[in-house]
């Protein structure tokens, strides 16, 4: 586990500014929802954090650790995306040691960590089977799995559950806090879901253009939300 501190951090596209000065400190083993409107620039900050963006200004801390250019496979982090490609000719087992075998990670211990990831997630006994074979949920649960395995430090979820039908994706949401509960790995879970924000959350960020508009509790925005924006964000439920 960290902490993650995001220092008035830019970002701009050519001459496009889409991050305008963020800063959010959040702290080891938090559970962070980032809610805002589509194109509020919610993945470009995820990204920017898993180092697969530039970073135009500002500073970012992963634990101790001044982070600006250092290449995603340093960070320690895992990202979950909503179109979570798996690897259809592979097995979930080995969809699930798929990046420990990269690092050349000895093969008892890619086993031991795929096997507990499968434990975690349920997936003990479909281990052998391919994707196709697997239903939606059960196929988030192998992407999740994927990201599990790794022991990261941070975990990033950008929209991970949008792909999935109304009542998946509550069921997945519980799961997914469970998850949060056992191992305490700081998350940083992006949605444009206002009740997954609000139900999830140990602390929401809510952004807007590029901005942060607020940032506490999920009581604490919803009793006192500081603008019209948020009000009306977290007011009305999609
Ligand atoms: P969100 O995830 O909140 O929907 P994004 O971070 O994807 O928003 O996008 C924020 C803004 O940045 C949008 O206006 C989008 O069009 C723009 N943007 C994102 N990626 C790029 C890119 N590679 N080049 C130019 N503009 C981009
Ligand atoms: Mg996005």
């Amino acid at each position: 586990m960290a902490s993650v501190e995001i220092r008035n951090i830019r970002k701009n596209f050519g001459p496009v500014s889409v991050i305008q000065d963020v800063s959010i400190d959040i702290q080891d083993g938090e559970f962070v929802t980032l809610v805002g409107p589509s194109g509020c620039g919610k993945s470009t900050l995820l990204r920017m954090i898993a180092g697969l963006e530039d970073i135009s200004g500002g500073e970012l801390r992963i634990g101790p650790r001044v982070v600006n250019g250092v290449p995603p496979k340093e960070r320690d982090i895992a990202m979950v995306f909503q179109n979570y490609a798996l690897y259809p000719h592979m097995t979930v087992a080995d969809n699930m040691a798929f990046s420990l075998k990269l690092k050349r990670a000895p093969k008892a211990e890619i086993k031991a960590r795929v096997d507990r990831a499968a434990e975690i997630l349920g997936l003990s006994k479909l281990l052998d089977r391919y994707p196709r074979q697997l239903s939606g949920g059960q196929r988030q649960r192998v992407a999740m799995g994927r990201a599990i395995v790794r022991d990261p430090q941070v975990f990033l979820f950008d929209e991970p559950l949008s792909n999935l039908d109304a009542k998946l994706r509550v069921q997945m949401r519980t799961e997914i806090k469970a998850l949060h509960q056992r191992l305490r790995t700081t998350t940083i879970y992006v949605t444009h879901d206002q009740i997954e924000a609000l139900t999830m959350a140990d602390k929401i960020v809510v952004m807007h253009d590029g901005v942060v508009e607020q940032i506490g509790a999920p009581l604490e925005l919803y009793d006192r939300p500081a603008n019209l924006f948020v009000a009306g964000f977290i007011g009305s439920p999609a």
